[in-house]
């Protein structure tokens, strides 16, 4: 099936139900209009002559049109490509160029990003990008308005020329470990992931679902909008970029049943000097994905935020994105310490990341997986394809993971990021969820830092809770003394108030080994 005709199918059904809302402007869709809307601006999309297989830009943070555009794009075989709002004309340059953009829709403006400004000057230096449309802008109604020459037969007739294995999307990948990378998506890939994850979370048409997440990623888009739109449920935009107090208003005043983040965003809403002022009684379940899920974080979604049936969910970009994910009715240990078992029809095993031979269960190797959620490949880029998907079909992910018995999956780390002290193999992550248990400590993360003796020494990065004093090394020493091994407890303590992001909400542990060299030198 394609993502139109399932959009379609969901519009037939629920019809009455709600299938958007934008907290901030307060707009709101029924299926039935969202539907028609999708369908308006599809006809304008025909009507400025994109065809089958082009490729157009999204640049903006979370408008509804996003979510419009998302659907519009899908319904007459345009790709979409997903552009991070962070980025800035050299990025995005290199995007339009990659991508072979035809056309890009974007917002004028959002804070110090001047969309506007910098596709005009894209569009002034590169005639292949032929022609731009501004969310809230006359140029928007103008796209709209040309759809009216188009008829619903002829919408028809290009929506009916779809296949599910086109592709529909590139998504360019978080950019955590370096320079991102487009993932060609099709209908069947993301579809499919979604509506998996809407199965996961029992999702039904009485399910309203906040959404901070940022769309241009598959996070927001396919476990977010493709999740509810597959099941009927309701798409609540709690803003234009993520902001705990406004996640939590969103959640109170729409009484929400689901509510996503990465962990940094769960923790920052636990942290809000006035968490308990919000009635979060609504919530059921939700998301916690994206990096690792510190176990102390998941034990206070599911205590404090009431969400007792929230999962964790484990994928890449590539792999669009969801390959595990936890049941609400695992036992706690499992909800909190491992990211689940396999999606339904996804295969999983995990390899040596030397031989290739697959490692017993219990032994870490590298997460590999495949499916129909595999990505067609990276967009015009084979070598790099053939290096992450292997003459077999199976993605290799670059994470280490350790299988149980059961086939619930812990993720250990990521290969990029393990660190050789002395010869011993350390895991950052083992170091930060021991580190979380200190009262004083609101968010940790550990990297590896050129040592001259040892090779590579650690160094942790520390927000205290307010009120505390900066912490030292030997803090930790004392902290860690008698209950983690010598080697473990960091040598370098660097006390900060935020870490280095992604959008996404990733931290960018490159750009902190760039710093803690800095800082060392
Ligand atoms: P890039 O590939 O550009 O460096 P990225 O890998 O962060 O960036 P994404 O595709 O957004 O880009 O993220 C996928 C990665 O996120 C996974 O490979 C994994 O390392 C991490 N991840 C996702 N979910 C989890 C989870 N539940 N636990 C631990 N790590 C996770
Ligand atoms: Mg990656």
């Amino acid at each position: 099936e394609t993502i139109g005709a399932d959009l379609e199918n969901t519009v037939a059904r629920f019809g009455d139900r709600t299938a958007l809302v934008d907290v901030p402007s307060g707009r709101r869709w029924t299926y039935t209009e969202f539907g028609a809307d999708v369908n308006r601006l599809a006809k304008g999309l025909l009507a400025v002559g994109l065809e089958k297989g082009d490729r157009m830009g999204i640049w903006s943070p979370n408008y509804p049109e996003w979510t419009l555009l998302q659907y519009a794009t899908a319904k007459v075989g345009v790709v979409l490509v997903n552009v991070n709002p962070a980025y800035r004309t050299h990025e995005f340059d290199y995007v339009v160029e990659q991508s072979g953009m035809r056309m890009i829709a974007a917002a004028v403006e959002y804070k110090s990003s001047k969309y506007r400004q910098m596709v005009e000057q894209t569009l002034a230096k590169r005639p292949s990008l032929e022609r731009a449309f501004y969310i809230g802008d006359a140029s928007w109604d103008e796209l709209l308005a040309g759809g009216e020459s188009i008829s619903d037969e002829q919408l028809h007739e290009r929506s009916d020329s779809l296949d599910p294995h086109d592709p529909i999307n590139i998504q360019y990948t978080s950019g955590t470990t370096g320079f991102p990378k487009g993932a060609t998506l099709s209908h069947r890939n993301i579809l499919n992931n979604g509506f998996f994850v809407g199965e996961g979370l029992t999702y039904t048409e009485k399910d309203i679902v906040c959404i901070p997440m940022p769309f241009y990623h598959c996070f927001g888009m396919v476990m977010g909008n493709l999740a509810c739109t597959s099941h009927g449920a309701c798409m609540v935009i709690p803003g234009p970029t993520f902001d705990p107090v406004a996640a939590l208003t969103a959640v109170e005043q729409e009484h929400c049943t689901s509510l996503y983040g990465v962990p940094t965003m769960f923790i920052a809403e636990l942290g809000l000097p006035n968490f308990a002022d919000f009635d979060l009684s609504s919530l059921r379940t939700g998301i916690m994905s994206g990096s690792p899920c510190p176990v102390e974080a998941m034990k206070k979604v599911i205590d404090r935020m009431g969400m007792a049936e929230v999962v964790i969910c484990y994928g890449m970009t590539e792999t669009s994105p969801v390959s595990t994910i936890t049941r609400a009715d695992d036992d706690m240990r499992r909800r909190t310490e491992t990211v689940g078992r396999a999606m339904p029809h996804v295969e999983i095993q995990i390899l040596d990341p030397v031989t290739g031979e697959r490692v017993p269960r219990g032994t870490t190797g590298e997460f590999c997986t495949r499916g129909y959620s595999v990505m067609k490949g990276y967009w015009n880029a084979p070598e790099r394809t053939a290096e992450a998907i292997d003459a077999d079909g199976w993605m290799h992910t670059g994470d280490l993971a350790v299988m149980d018995e059961d086939g619930y999956c812990a993720i250990v780390g990521r290969m990029k990021d393990m660190v050789i002290r002395g010869g011993e193999n350390i895991y950052p992550r083992e170091i930060e969820e021991f580190l979380y248990t200190h009262p004083a400590i609101a968010d940790v993360s550990v990297v590896g830092v050129p040592d001259e003796k040892y090779g590579e020494e650690l160094m942790a990065w520390i927000i205290t809770v307010p009120g505390h004093e900066a912490l030292t090394a030997e803090d930790l020493d004392e902290f860690s003394a008698g209950r983690l091994a010598h080697y473990k407890v960091p040598r370098y303590v660097h006390c900060v108030d935020s870490f280095p992001m992604t959008v996404t909400g990733k931290i960018r542990k490159v750009d902190m080994r760039d710093e803690a060299v800095r800082l060392l030198g």
